[in-house]
């Protein structure tokens, strides 16, 4: 990780005039289809590309966009996973009228990015259309890689994944490859975590419900972390296998109990002998999965049947809060409860409050999740943390597998 951004062109390194730049974003953007209008709910992704877009449109250059958009698994439905819902908020950004294609490949495409001018953007339909994206198909990720001169990708919450566009494409470009100025903050705030001149202590805190495949990066932030800190929905399956009791709180789906059984004893053994590891102490819970539910405050060793933990309570909320203010870099990803529900919501509140003070003296945090960023932005206190992550997964992901296929592929040979 350490010396990556070194190896890495970024579009400050080109001059786009008179070229194609074939850019990959993530402009999956959240929708609220509870109206007939189905309208954008979180337009950050957008806005987030804007400065990348700004800076080939001031050199002169075309820009081709690509991008997925939910989850069509190889088939076309357009009233569902159409990117040209995007359009008009883009357009409305860039202050310029954006082209579209219906396709992103075939001879209509190519003669769609024949007629672009300098200044120009034309977007593509999603790539997820086709299922050789997401199996990186080369032959796929050809056809894309002919439709530009240079390459950049500005799609960092998308480059754990080794799909035709992230991982694929770049091998077509040899050097006429670079990232976007989103993606380069993104590895230099990763590296203030991961780097050689992290400052320690280091706390990791991991919340939510996306239980399965936050586990996986537990065992990987073992050696590094110096404090652990799990609540949410990701604490109950540590405390039913140390033998609590958790009533009916979150826990692991069935298929992926035995396999997910061995890597939490593993985490709880090998995080003994290190004692960075730590729990709730006590937990709000409820009757129901409801705002209005009646509540209690228990152990979160002792929920009765029929009970479930939706926040952490005062004393945890001490125990983390003490944790944080000792940290010096803070990495956060997952609520405490179902904040969503305002009488579950304080938990999450206060942990967000303890790391905005925590930055405030001087501690470097990151935080990264559409929920973990919603429940700041609750709080007004998004401007107070070092670096608001966009690719939650792919973060986490780093944890893992510290280089990304997709960062890998932009090193220049
Ligand atoms: P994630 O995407 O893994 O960060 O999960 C975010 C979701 O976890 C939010 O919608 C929260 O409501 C939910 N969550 C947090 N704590 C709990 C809990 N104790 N029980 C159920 N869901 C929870």
């Amino acid at each position: 990780m350490e010396n990556i951004i070194d190896k890495i062109k970024t579009v400050n390194d080109f001059n786009f005039k008179n070229k194609v730049a074939l850019v990959r974003v993530d402009f999956n953007v959240p929708v609220d289809r509870s109206k007939s209008s189905h309208k954008i709910s979180d337009d950050t992704r957008i806005q987030y590309s804007i400065p990348t877009l700004k800076k080939i449109i001031s050199d002169y250059g075309k820009i081709v966009l690509i991008s997925h958009f939910g989850r069509p698994k190889g088939s076309l439905n357009r009233d569902h996973n159409s990117l040209k819902i995007i359009i008009p908020l883009l357009s409305k950004q860039l202050k310029i009228p954006i082209k579209f294609s219906d396709n992103c490949i075939g001879e209509n495409v190519k003669k769609n990015v024949k007629m672009l001018k300098n200044k120009e953007i034309l977007l593509l339909e999603n790539l997820r259309f086709y299922k050789e994206e997401e199996e990186g198909n080369e032959k796929f990720a050809l056809k894309l890689a002919n439709l530009g001169d240079i390459y950049v990708n500005e799609a960092f919450s998308v480059s754990h994944r080794s799909h035709a566009s992230i991982s694929v494409i770049p091998k077509f470009f040899d050097q006429k490859k670079c990232i976007g100025l989103l993606m380069k903050k993104e590895i230099q705030s990763l590296n203030k975590v991961l780097g050689k001149n992290k400052k320690k202590p280091i706390s990791i805190l991991l919340g939510g419900s996306k239980i399965y495949s936050k586990i996986k990066i537990i065992e990987s932030i073992i050696h590094f972390a110096d404090n652990i800190l799990i609540g949410g929905g990701m604490a109950y399956p540590f405390i039913k296998e140390k033998g609590g009791n958790v009533g009916n709180s979150i826990v692991i789906e069935k298929d992926e109990n035995e396999k997910t059984k061995r890597i939490l004893k593993n985490i709880i053994e090998k995080c003994r002998k290190k004692n960075n590891l730590f729990f709730p102490k006590d937990v709000v819970i409820a009757d129901s999965f409801h705002n209005h539910a009646t509540k209690k405050i228990v152990s979160i060793y002792s929920i009765p049947n029929g009970w479930m933990g939706l926040d952490i309570a005062s004393s945890s909320i001490k125990y983390f809060c003490d944790i944080i203010n000792e940290s010096n870099t803070i990495f956060w990803n997952g609520p405490l409860g179902v904040f969503e529900f305002p009488n579950f919501s304080l938990g999450t509140k206060s942990i967000a409050k303890a790391i905005a003070n925590a930055t405030e003296r001087g501690a470097f945090s990151l935080v990264g999740g559409g929920d973990t960023i919603s429940s700041l932005k609750i709080e007004k206190l998004e401007k107070k943390i070092s670096y608001l992550s966009t690719g939650g997964g792919a973060m986490l992901e780093s944890f893992k597998n510290q280089i990304l296929p997709g960062i890998k592929a932009m090193i220049s040979s």
